[in-house]
């Protein structure tokens, strides 16, 4: 048996929480001999600047880099809302994605029939839905130079964010999204702002090169990314993959999260490119929500989001595609049996915590590995 190291992040909030759900899952893994996984665990966000004073130290960033994938939880909250801005909670993810070059964000979103009600959206609009989000993570205006404040000296300040794009980022990220389609139903919509940046000019231009050059196969379409947000929400099932920027990413990716009816329903996985000799890449695999300091401590968190992002690590990282699907259909039947967390209850159905969700999926994953 291979044994695969893992880095373990839990972070704030309910970071924590939900990452003992993982652990009860890799518990499992071993136990039956199902696959072995060396497990390391460490400080991010605001738990690591109490204990060190930065978003997370040289010690983990070397951990991180050594590791097959990174399990991160969630960092920040308000207790952290004062303290410098370098060294803020989000600053330590945001080092972990450039200092491992996690330039593709994949962010899948899939509404269970048994959820089709919790979404804002009618349920024949999300109903079954299956789509996948794909942000580029490492530049644009989240990274871009300059970035500054500037006292203008006349009692006003001029804040300054750059977005910067250069060929080869829009290349490998469209690479990404083709070869995502492919195994999928075989369509890519670029999003970008082509009619105000220029950013958008270049991207819609190197999205449609790499199509004529390398993907012929695959349906390809552009979208201008605001009148994308509204066809997500008016028919989200017209997509397979998405394919946009770091900032029109976020966004869009949020809003892909309303229609499957929790933020605590949404794993998501962050890759680097492939290592020419291993084979192998970077990996970071995270909910896509936060901490969410509102609920912490009380065991409410929906562990679903946090389980099915080491689903994909699974998947992505370890090619163990027969446990991914095992516990990607122990998601879907306890749903079905009723069970709900806080987040996502309706009427008859049962409230469990975020540990009896965690025991009651990896009962299931049991059931189907036996
Ligand atoms: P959030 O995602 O933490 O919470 C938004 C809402 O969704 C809250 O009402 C919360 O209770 C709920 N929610 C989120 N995850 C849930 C889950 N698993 N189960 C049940 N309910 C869930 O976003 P926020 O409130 O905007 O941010 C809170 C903190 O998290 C901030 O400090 C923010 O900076 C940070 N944050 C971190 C990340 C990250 O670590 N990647 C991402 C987003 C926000």
């Amino acid at each position: 048996m291979t044994t695969h190291k893992l880095l373990l992040l839990p972070g704030d909030g309910i970071g924590p929480e939900v990452m003992a759900e993982v652990k009860r899952l890799l518990g499992f893994f071993a136990s039956s001999g199902i696959a072995s996984f060396a497990t390391e665990e460490g400080l991010v966000g605001g738990c690591c600047y109490d204990a060190h004073k930065v978003a997370i130290t040289e010690e983990t960033m070397a951990k991180a880099q050594a590791a097959d994938a990174i399990i991160f939880g969630a960092c920040g909250g308000p207790k952290w809302d004062n303290v410098p801005y370098e060294v803020r909670p989000e600053a330590g993810l945001l080092r972990l994605r450039k200092d491992l070059g996690l330039f593709a964000n994949i962010r899948p979103a899939i509404c269970y029939p048994a959820l089709a009600d919790s979404s804002s959206l009618k349920r024949e609009v999300v109903e079954g839905l299956d789509i996948i989000i794909l942000r580029e993570l490492t530049g644009g205006v989240y990274f871009g130079e300059p970035k500054t404040i500037t006292d203008l000296g006349n009692g006003q300040k001029r804040a300054v964010d750059t977005q910067v794009y250069d060929t080869y980022e829009i290349e490998r990220i469209a690479r990404v999204a083709f070869e995502l389609a492919r195994k999928r139903r075989n369509k890519v919509t670029s999003m970008e702002k082509r009619n105000v940046m220029k950013t958008g000019v270049l991207w819609r231009e190197v999205v449609g090169e790499v199509h004529a050059r390398e993907y012929r196969d695959v349906q390809l379409e552009h979208m201008l990314a605001d009148a994308g947000g509204m066809q997500l929400v008016r028919w989200p099932k017209q997509f397979d993959v998405i394919v946009t920027d770091n900032l029109f990413g976020d966004m869009l990716s949020d809003i892909a999260a309303t229609l499957t009816g929790s933020l605590g329903m949404l794993p998501s996985a962050s890759l680097g490119e492939v290592d020419a000799r291993t084979r192998r890449r970077k990996a970071l695999y995270e909910p896509v929500h936060g901490s969410a300091p509102d609920i912490a401590g009380k065991g409410l968190a929906n562990p679903i989001a946090m389980l099915a992002s080491f689903g994909m690590a699974l998947r992505y990282s370890f090619s163990m595609n027969q446990e991914a699907d095992w516990l990607d259909a122990a998601i879907a039947a306890v749903l079905d049996q009723g069970l709900r967390t806080a987040d996502i209850k309706s009427d008859g159905m049962k409230i469990v915590s975020t540990a009896e969700m965690g025991a009651a999926i990896v009962d299931e994953v049991e059931r189907l590995a036996a």
